[in-house]
């Protein structure tokens, strides 16, 4: 079909993009189903209708009808709104990614990953590797193919890392990375040498019913609308977003550990503001949802740490926190609090690390992922290195696969390229800090008084207002200038000194 006028193709335009953005909602709600109501054994069911949705999406994508529109619109760019041009543009890129895709290794890869899925929840508990290893080798050899589908002209990595964080490479990463080992690795030193934080009665028991309402509070505190977010419980927390009236995040409560849950749902309520955020305009289009995954780690490690780890926050909630749980803090004071949350000490499991150490978890998977898709570690070895670079940049002895290389669900969905995410996110979050401040000047004294309406607005109007309006590199520059690690380097010296007397 031929395309006469513009109304006409942008009609054709609109209603392409509410098609996807429905094929989108369906496969969604089927993993949010997958991952906290449905029962064990009802995966084959899934896989089958996900199948069935995941062909009718890639025909979607990929009809060549979209070709003749796209073209159209092209050759009209002038006449198109700012951001009808940016729906074209990402339109116009998923569309050439995909058709250099074929159909059958497409869904074949999606079969894989559910696969994958089921086999790394058997393999993880029982700390069986090998059961694992056959899914990790497939998915690695398939992402180092889809490599070159997404991008033929970079490396097979950048290209992956691309998929998270356009614009990003391993030249930046690998200077971004040492430039953090060069600030973490002393500092960890230096408090090693320290006397250490008693952090113990965080690990009194607490009822998981009162940790529930606990986390009512916590959302309450953050300014999350109810009526738009809900939230469940999954072993691994995450954030799953359909539109901005539609977003759902989940915790995972343990019985002997307060902090786990407390800190899911503030960094999990960290991705749903930046969802919740977003302008109506970009609903049920391709423009809908966060742009990136750095900078929507930058939104949920910035509450969850720069806020939630702050002495004002804690400040603000120590009192709900004692009255909620009077016989676990029987005699633990606000400073004791708050010390205990900033706890620094090298470990083995990457979502309970620390604010200090956390990123050399993720260096270790870097540099694990950068080796597997060059061809130079293969999956058998895995555990070997993992472990060799545990002990290389947090100094401990990894005792099994499943604290080791099978903890993380990425690998086990295709995620490789999505690690320095967290990373980049954190130090995103530490500049934009700054930017903050120098607009609005001290924000932590309403943070201290449980406020935190100013430090939302501002994010909202900066950056969870444009969903994938802006690319991440234009959003961010926009805002905050170029990119420097050391806004992060300097706040994590100036913290962890304060707080361990360095
Ligand atoms: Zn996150």
């Amino acid at each position: 079909m031929e395309y006469t006028s513009l109304p006409q193709a942008l009609e054709a335009l609109e209603k392409l993009q509410s098609t996807m953005a429905a094929y989108n909602h369906a496969m969604g709600v089927l993993s949010q189903d997958a991952a906290t109501a449905a029962p064990a054994g009802s995966w084959e069911g899934r896989g089958r209708t996900m199948e069935v949705l995941t062909k009718a999406a890639y025909d979607l994508t990929a009809d060549p009808q979209n070709g003749v529109l796209y073209d159209y619109l092209q050759a009209h760019v002038w006449e198109l709104t700012p951001i009808q041009a940016r729906e074209l543009e990402v339109l116009k890129k998923d569309y050439d990614r995909m058709r250099r895709i074929p159909a059958r290794e497409y869904v074949d890869y999606s079969v894989l990953l559910n696969d994958a899925d089921a086999a790394w929840h058997k393999a993880k508990p029982a700390n069986d590797f090998a059961a694992f290893a056959p899914y990790l080798e497939k998915i690695v050899a398939c992402c180092r193919k889809f490599a070159g589908y997404y991008n033929p002209d970079l490396d097979p990595y950048d290209a992956l890392l691309n998929e998270y964080e356009e614009g990003m490479n391993q030249k930046t990463l690998d200077a971004f990375f040492a430039q953090l080992r060069g600030t973490i690795v002393p500092l960890v030193e230096k408090i090693s040498r320290k006397p250490q934080i008693d952090d113990s009665f965080l690990m009194r028991h607490y009822p998981v019913e009162r940790q529930r309402s606990f986390s009512d509070y916590l959302m309450e505190t953050m300014g999350i609308d109810r009526n738009y977010c809900g939230i469940a419980e999954t072993e691994h927390p995450f954030t799953n977003n359909f539109n901005n009236h539609d977003v759902r995040i989940t915790t995972h409560y343990y019985e002997n550990n307060l902090v786990s849950s407390m800190y899911s749902v503030i960094h999990e309520g960290g991705h749903a503001l930046y969802e919740l955020g977003a302008d109506d305009c970009y609903n049920y289009t391709v423009l809908s949802g966060g742009v990136s995954m750095g900078i929507h780690e930058s939104q949920s490690r910035f509450y969850e740490n720069i806020i939630g780890r702050s002495r004002a926050f804690v400040h603000a909630i120590f009192p709900y926190i004692q009255s909620h749980f009077p016989e676990q803090l029987t005699g633990v004071t606000e400073e004791m609090f708050y010390r205990a949350v900033n706890k620094s000490q090298p470990s083995l499991v990457r979502t309970e690390a620390d604010e200090l150490t956390y990123c050399l978890h993720v260096m270790v998977r870097y540099e694990i992922e950068k080796a597997l898709i060059a061809g130079t570690l293969e999956v058998k070895d895995v555990p070997q290195r993992w472990n060799e670079l545990y002990k290389e940049y947090l100094g401990v002895d990894v005792p099994n696969d499943k604290e080791g290389c099978l903890q993380d669900s990425h690998w086990s969905g295709g995620g490789i390229g999505y690690f320095p995410s967290y990373a980049l996110g954190s130090a995103y979050g530490a500049q934009m800090l700054d930017r903050m401040e120098k607009d609005l000047g001290d924000v932590f004294g309403d943070v201290a008084r449980g406020d935190l309406s100013k430090v939302t607005l501002w994010l909202r109007r900066h950056i969870h207002h444009y969903a994938s309006f802006k690319k991440p590199g234009e959003l961010f520059r926009e805002v905050c200038g170029e990119f420097d690690a050391k806004y992060y380097t300097d706040y994590l010296t100036r913290k962890f000194t304060e707080l361990y007397d360095l």
